[in-house]
């Protein structure tokens, strides 16, 4: 999952940065709401959370302009002040969700959770591909009776491919769910990472579940042959 920050208090940010992060989230931050449409068409994001005093632009205005241009990603609002109006306002203008500053990290990605949940193709909170399940609460994988724990990065490749169960998933869409901008395109580390996944989940189970379509990107299943 990616997130685009929208916050130009820098210690807040900092903070909503270092709280993702521990949560497998790959994480952009942006201090203002001008820039956001240009984030936005560069990238890939699974949500964005958007404060809504920011200079360049107001956060109300940024969600209006994003519904506008036809984008529906997922916006979860960020507010100073628990009244109506803001709220009224937030969802008006096309936010999802709404958070009262200040709040508990724990709180925040318990919102993100559910606002994938609403987007994918299920309702339940375990990410399952025939035995392997992926709980977004707990960050565990189990395979049949077994649990497997995973590294963060691990954790946020394996649930980007379940989220797309029996679908080819290109490097590049890996890329805009699992890593930020710091991410160097020639890297190995995709490969490096379903290596590490493999001897987690496939290695000592004769149905393998993730494979490689070669120039294409990787697929998560159980036929082999689709
Ligand atoms: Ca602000």
């Amino acid at each position: 999952m990616r997130v685009l920050v929208v916050e130009d208090e820098p210690r807040m940010a900092a903070l909503i940065r270092q709280g993702l992060v521990e949560e497998a989230y790959a994480v952009d931050v942006v201090g203002r709401g001008d820039e956001v449409l240009d984030w936005v068409q560069s990238a890939t994001y699974d949500v964005i959370l958007l404060d809504i005093m920011l200079p360049g632009m107001n956060g109300l205005e940024v969600c209006r302009q994003l519904r506008d241009q036809g984008y529906q990603i997922p916006v979860l609002m960020l507010t100073a002040r628990d009244t109506l109006p803001d709220k009224v306002k937030g969802l008006d203008s096309g936010a999802d969700d709404y958070l009262i500053k200040p709040f508990a990290i724990e709180e925040l990605t318990a919102r993100l959770r559910a606002l994938a949940r609403r987007e994918g193709p299920s309702k339940s909170a375990e990410l399952v591909v025939a035995d392997l399940f992926l709980n977004p609460a707990t960050k565990l994988a189990r395979r049949g009776e077994r649990s497997i724990e995973l590294t963060a990065k691990e954790y946020a490749l394996l649930e980007t491919l379940m989220r797309r169960p029996n679908q080819v998933v290109s490097r590049h869409q890996i890329i805009d769910h699992v890593w930020d901008m710091e991410f160097e395109s020639g890297s190995k580390l995709i490969e490096v990472y379903i290596h590490a996944l493999r001897k987690k989940i496939d290695e000592d189970y004769p149905v393998k579940l993730i494979h490689t379509l070669r120039g294409l990107g990787y697929r998560i299943g159980e036929d082999e042959n689709r």
